[in-house]
């Protein structure tokens, strides 16, 4: 029997990811995986599909949404776990994103197109742009436009001079703030969980982020070697939280970052898929 592995950070083409959910489902099998969860973006599209592709592969899957939040002006990645996907409060906050990202899309684009760099519905693929697209549109998409356009020549490049935080062509888009991301997912009987804390450089947002009501941190992520996630560990054992963890795979939007490269195990997925089960039957 192979050691259980369980992905749980991860995206599909229903946000910034290039794979679609049932090709995540297969990849996972592929992989060895016992058990995942998909976490797009502020939405949680991919489950119409992932459901039935999980079932069908005997695979267990959990709920799973990376919502992104803003506290004092600095971008935070919150984690959410074994909620239930009826929620209609959790349903309705990832509809708020979806115009907030609608929305600072254009933001953005009117801004690079300030810059010299225009870029219109037909550098996107079909339907993207429209209004009554279901995409979780985001940076990577963008910058998927301005390396066909020529602007630049990698994702990387175009975070580092137009699109990353603080650089001239970013805008955060309308604050959602931690707390009501924690109440959102609380009242959907989710687990709240602190996304890769690895890549926090800000001393005073982990501390603020440390005393909230998390449930969870995630303590292995993507391709950090052992030692970086002895401090998470640490953390979540103190405070009797659940450490998480995940790959972060986008598919061919990082490529570096395969399926299963970061994992959890059998103990800890277990716990997961046991809450998954009574946020499903509970009423809400
Ligand atoms: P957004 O959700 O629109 O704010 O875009 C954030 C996403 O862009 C992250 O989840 C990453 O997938 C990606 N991203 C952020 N920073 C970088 C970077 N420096 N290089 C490449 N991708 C990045
Ligand atoms: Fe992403
Ligand atoms: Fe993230
Ligand atoms: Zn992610």
């Amino acid at each position: 029997m192979n050691q259980f592995r369980a992905d749980l950070h991860c995206h599909s083409t229903c946000s910034d990811g290039t794979s679609t959910p049932s090709q995540i489902i297969r990849l996972a099998l592929d992989a060895g995986l016992q058990g995942l969860s998909i976490t797009d973006h502020d939405t949680i599209g991919a489950y119409k599909q992932a459901i039935p592709a999980a079932e069908e592969s005997n695979l267990p899957l959990i709920s799973g949404v990376e919502l992104s939040a803003i506290h004092k002006q600095k971008s935070v990645h919150i984690l959410a776990y074994s909620f239930s996907l009826e929620s209609l409060s959790l349903n309705a906050f990832c509809m708020r994103h979806h115009e907030r990202r609608k929305l600072r899309s254009q933001k953005i684009l009117a801004l690079l197109a300030a810059n010299g760099m225009p870029l219109t519905s037909k550098d996107f693929p079909p339907d993207f742009l429209s209004p009554d697209s279901m995409h979780s549109i985001g940076r990577p998409h963008i910058a998927l436009a301005m390396i066909k356009k020529g602007y630049v020549n990698s994702i990387q490049q175009a975070f580092q001079y137009f699109i990353g935080e603080e650089k001239p062509c970013y805008i955060p888009g309308d604050a959602v703030s931690v707390e009501e991301t924690l109440e959102a997912i609380h009242r959907a009987k989710g687990l709240s969980v602190i996304a890769h804390p690895h890549l926090i450089k800000d001393g005073e947002l982990l501390k603020d982020l440390l005393a909230m009501p998390f449930d969870g941190i995630e303590g292995y992520y993507a391709r950090f070697p052992p030692i970086a996630h002895e401090r998470w560990l640490k953390i979540a054992k103190r405070k009797n939280w659940i450490a998480t963890g995940g790959s972060d795979f986008h598919g061919e939007n990082k490529p570096s970052l395969s399926l299963g490269s970061s994992w959890v195990g059998a103990e800890t997925f277990a716990n997961l898929l046991k809450h998954f089960e009574e946020s499903r039957s509970s009423l809400l």
